[in-house]
């Protein structure tokens, strides 16, 4: 089935799957990137930050704290101090040591191994009810660790959303997480190829400035293309690479 410029979002949303399931590598569940509690503190330390100085905040704070108990008890203008890569240190020094405080309050230790077997209701209500920890993070942590059928929506993904036209052009990214879920099959492994892939496709090829519409297989009913260039060719379709090459560049984990 074609799905053109005037598609209802869920066929556009459900396309943009199979189309970037079929350019990117496909994903599997087996190894989370990192453990629960470094998802967790290191998303929080990445807001407007780029991964490479976010890596550095996580780096310097456990080099200089040595572990959680000892980020917790650090003066926190000294872990302001060593989390000054990221964009607002002053602000998630006290948020990341409320975290800890909390976690090992009521779980008596610095662990969330627990959410693995919480519904997904309520470990979202759980996490969402910590400092700085909003929907995007929550689903980070339900999704890569636990494979919980959560979908993190960030920059990235409600960018694409948007311009494709799979939510409304002033949707927020809770109204897309809500949206882009009831639209998906509530299976994580799904969940984790579309957040990843759309991740991918917002970094190298969909820019925020200047999207780079050429080499996108979305532009048969991209709005964003349509509005710009108009209905895509046959010789624009047929010129559009058919997967990724790495020689364009590496896939962040
Ligand atoms: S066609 Fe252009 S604007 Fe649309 S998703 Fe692709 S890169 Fe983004």
């Amino acid at each position: 089935m074609s799905v053109t410029y005037n598609a209802p979002a869920a066929e556009k949303t459900q396309q943009n799957h199979v189309l970037l399931n079929q350019f990117y590598p496909p994903l599997t569940l087996d190894n989370p990137r990192r453990s629960p509690m470094r998802e967790l503190i290191s998303t929080v330390l990445s807001h407007r930050t780029t991964h490479a100085d976010e890596e550095l905040a996580y780096d310097r704070m456990l080099e200089a704290f040595g572990d959680w108990a000892g980020v917790l008890a650090a003066p926190t203008a000294e872990l302001a101090h060593a989390i000054r890569t990221t964009r607002w240190p002053d602000t998630q020094a006290p948020r990341i040591q409320e975290i800890l405080r909390r976690i090992q309050a009521e779980r008596g230790a610095f662990e969330l191994d627990f959410l693995a077997d919480w519904p997904m209701e309520k470990g979202m209500a759980w996490l969402n009810d910590m400092p700085g920890i909003g929907l995007k993070t929550a689903s980070l942590v339900l999704l890569f660790n636990f494979h919980k059928p959560v979908l993190p929506v960030d920059t990235h993904v409600h960018r694409i959303a948007q311009r494709v036209g799979m939510i409304g052009p002033k949707a927020s990214a809770d109204k897309a997480h809500q949206v882009l879920l009831e639209q998906l099959p509530k299976d994580a492994l799904t969940l984790l190829n579309f957040h990843k892939h759309n991740y991918w496709h917002g970094q190298k090829i969909c820019f925020f400035a200047k999207p780079d519409c050429a080499r996108c297989p979305l532009k048969g009913f991209c709005n964003y293309y349509l509005e710009h260039y108009g209905p895509a060719t046959p010789a624009a379709l047929a010129a559009t690479p058919a997967r990724w090459d790495a020689a364009w560049g590496e896939l962040a984990h």
